[in-house]
Parts: structure tokens; sequence; C-alpha cells
């Protein structure tokens, strides 16, 4: 069912500063940035082997990144793992008694399907499926 960890998702409150992190200090390549206007969340690239570093930071203070820091701070917000099959990943996670934040995929960066699971029912972890074509 599960591919490969597709990203980590990083919440950050200031996207420029963190940038200078990951790029100048640590070395990686901004790949590119998206808004995805539905999450209310700007988006940062960083591919880093296989997988990459998705910086969030959000464009609105009632967005749900802004909610996570304001509850937890800046941190690892998410860990998306990539499926070849959304639907049925998530209907194999429902069956199975999973929490699941999204019924039905929906748009995320880069135009990739992608639904959450309820991190009550993952240890505390929130965990996005997605699905590239
Ligand atoms: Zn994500």
């Amino acid at each position: 069912m599960i591919v490969k960890l597709d990203h980590i998702g990083i919440a950050v409150s200031n996207m420029e500063e963190s940038l200078k992190l990951y790029t100048e200090i640590l070395g990686m390549k901004l790949e590119g940035t998206e808004t995805v206007e539905e999450q209310k969340v700007k988006v940062a690239f960083l591919p880093v082997g296989d997988t990459e570093v998705e910086l969030l930071e959000s464009t609105d203070a009632e967005g749900p990144v802004a909610k996570f820091i304001e509850n937890k701070g800046q941190g690892i917000q998410h860990l998306a793992f990539r499926v070849d099959d959304i639907e049925a990943a998530l209907a194999h996670c429902k069956e199975r008694g999973l929490r699941l934040i999204d019924e039905k995929p929906r748009y995320g960066a880069g135009g990739a399907k992608i639904a959450f699971l309820h991190p009550k029912g993952t240890n505390g972890v929130l965990i996005e499926l997605c699905q590239r074509d």
C-alpha cells in the first residue's frame, strides 16, 4: 500500500528565515514554492535523496499550520506516505478502524491527491497519504 516516504511537512513561522537554514546552512536546494489556498499555506519544496522536506508557512492566522504552531510550536507537522491508489488506501484504513480527516482525497501541493488520517488513531502522528500520477 505504502510505496515510500513522500515528504516531511515542517511547520515554520517565517519561511524566509527557515529557508536560510535549509539552503544556506544545511545546503539543500529549493526546488520551488507554491501557495495552496485551500490549506491556507505556502509550501517550499526541498528534495533530499528520494524524498523531500516541505516547509509550511501559514498564510492565514486561522489556517491549520497557524493553529499547529499556536498549540505545539514550530516543528514536524506531518509525515506523508506515497501510495499508488489513494482511494483504496483510504478504504483499507477505514475498514480497519482508523479515523480519517479526509474521507475523500483532495488536491494538495504539486497537484498530488492527498488525504489525512486522524492523529488520534495513529499514535499522535499526523499521516498524509499522497498519490502522484
Ligand atoms: Zn504534506
